[in-house]
């Protein structure tokens, strides 16, 4: 394999350049067509097992920089990506939200985007669901799951469980699920057609000539360096090294100054008995304030129950050796405010900021308290809310506390889902066509994360890949049967 070979140069029709939800269906799409595809995927090959879900471990494997990494602003925000073959899809939570009718429509009318139409993203959408088993959990709900759904049934607050991308084993034990992330369906989908996947491998740069791209210059992750000729590139990195890859390679209108974020703020509850399942994270969602607000359960494994007591450790530390009678929840908002992704010359990674807006700072106060009163309503005996500066909050009086006290600059501010950097279609604001190729370019296009408008308001991942799989189409449909010479 010529990446492999500082001396040869590969040819591929079709670079695609990581592997995840956008570019692991579209790598299967296209070679599929009959198209000759090559994907480079940054990350290692870890197959599903190999690691447990949700453990720091798997942080450490499968996360970009262990998942340490942060948009600067005031707060800044912790973001975490996958990196690794199959991308966030090996690492995520695995619930599957159907991107909303009202958000498809703002897409299609704001962005003027064409061919958009709702039936033919629904009927894509019915696809992947086959594809990935989307399911609900057949058997028992885990406890801390359970109770969410309980504290939102005591107060009348509308709540559903997401289905995920899982399959079961017989038998009523929910925990036996098993992903059906990139790696066990699109990717041997892609290898079945005939399309190569290079891991380890990065692309620093793509080499073009004025308008068109020629070559793709990578690096290895033990340090050999190579190079990938190609008539379409096709960049999936997500929306923060997408934006990244085009910018390094002299693409900048209009690229990486649109980010898009759902950022959540968190609290751990503790309750009389155990609840805390450290390999896997409840399904049950609240969506009473919905789309502004919405309520879940995140991973709880006793080193994230730790890091969730982490803003207030002095008082709260001594709760943490109850780690298993605690879960960790997080309110999350749609944010108005807007962040930036910028490459820097001779750095390696971008710097990104974003900026959170007054009512988002607002609202996540307001989120925080809602979500501490449903959890006491759901048999909480003490919460404790991840900022400076908390009061353990035990009875709903405490509340109010918890309200005055509240302020955004002081949380620990995250997200895990990023959006929007190289947004799609024809208005004066779209980095790419309606279908993700790059304005200004011939053959560069993108086709993941990074081309949502704006953050759909639901786990987005269903969003991505049946955004990716239209594109994908298209492009076949477009490039036809190149020569092979
Ligand atoms: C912890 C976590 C939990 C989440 N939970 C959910 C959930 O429950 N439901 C949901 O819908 N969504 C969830 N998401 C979000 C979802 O995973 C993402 O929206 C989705 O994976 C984005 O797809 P993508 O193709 O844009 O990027 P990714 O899936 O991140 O794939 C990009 C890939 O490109 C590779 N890459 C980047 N740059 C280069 C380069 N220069 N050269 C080679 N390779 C490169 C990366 O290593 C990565 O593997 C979660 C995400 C995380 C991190």
């Amino acid at each position: 394999m010529t990446v492999r070979d500082d001396n040869r140069r590969l040819h591929a029709d079709v670079l695609v350049v990581g592997s995840g939800a956008g570019g692991a269906p579209t790598a299967a799409i296209l070679a599929e067509s009959g198209l000759d595809v090559l994907v480079v995927e940054e990350g290692p090959l870890v197959r599903q097992g190999d690691v447990v879900a949700f453990s720091l471990e798997q942080m450490d494997r499968q996360y970009r920089a262990g998942g340490v990494t942060a948009a600067l602003g005031f707060p800044s925000i912790a973001y975490t990506e996958g990196c690794c073959a199959g991308g966030g899809t090996e690492v995520n939570s695995g619930l599957y939200r159907r991107p909303p009718e009202e958000v498809l429509d703002r897409w299609r009318t704001e962005r003027r985007l064409v061919d958009f139409a709702g039936a033919d993203l629904d009927s894509i959408c019915d696809e992947v669901e086959r594809e990935l088993s989307v399911q609900t959990v057949p058997g028992a709900h885990i406890p801390a799951s359970e109770a969410l759904r309980a504290g939102a049934a005591a107060l009348g607050w509308r709540h559903d469980e997401s289905p995920r991308w899982m399959t079961y084993a017989a038998g009523p034990d929910a925990r036996q699920g098993r992903r059906r992330s990139m790696t066990e369906t699109y990717l041997p989908r892609a290898e079945a057609a005939g399309a190569r996947l290079e891991t380890d491998v990065r692309v620093d740069r793509l080499v073009r000539d004025g308008a068109r791209a020629r070559r793709a210059e990578v690096t290895r992750r033990d340090g050999g360096r190579g190079t990938v000729d190609f008539d379409h590139v096709v960049v999936c990195g997500g929306a923060i090294q997408t934006p990244a890859l085009l910018q390094r390679s002299g693409l900048r209108h209009r690229i990486g100054g649109s980010l898009a974020v759902h950022p959540t703020v968190k609290l751990a509850a503790r309750f009389p008995d155990a609840v805390n399942v450290a390999d896997d994270v409840p399904v049950h969602q609240v969506k009473e304030f919905a789309p502004d607000l919405s309520f879940g359960g995140s991973a709880s494994g006793p080193g994230l129950v730790a890091l969730a007591l982490s803003d207030s450790w002095v008082r709260f530390r001594d709760a943490v050796e109850n780690w298993q009678d605690m879960a960790v929840y997080y309110a999350a908002i749609t944010s108005e405010g807007r962040g930036r992704v910028v490459a820097l010359p001779g750095v390696r990674d971008p710097v990104v900021t974003y900026r959170l807006t007054r009512r988002d700072r607002a609202l996540l106060g307001r989120g925080l308290a809602r979500l501490a009163l449903l959890l006491l309503r759901a048999g909480a005996t003490a919460v404790y809310p991840s900022y400076r500066g908390a009061p353990v909050v035990r009875t709903e009086a405490d509340l109010a506390t918890l309200q005055g006290t509240f302020s955004a600059s002081r949380a620990s501010v995250m997200t895990v889902h990023l959006c929007s950097t190289v947004p799609f279609g024809e208005d004066e604001r779209s980095a790419t066509d309606s279908y993700g190729l790059v304005r200004g370019t011939t053959n560069i296009h993108v086709n993941d994360a990074a081309l949502l408008p704006d953050a759909p308001g639901v786990n987005p991942q269903a969003s991505v890949m049946a955004v990716a799989i239209r594109n994908a189409r298209h492009l076949a449909a477009t490039i036809g049967f190149p020569s092979r010479g």
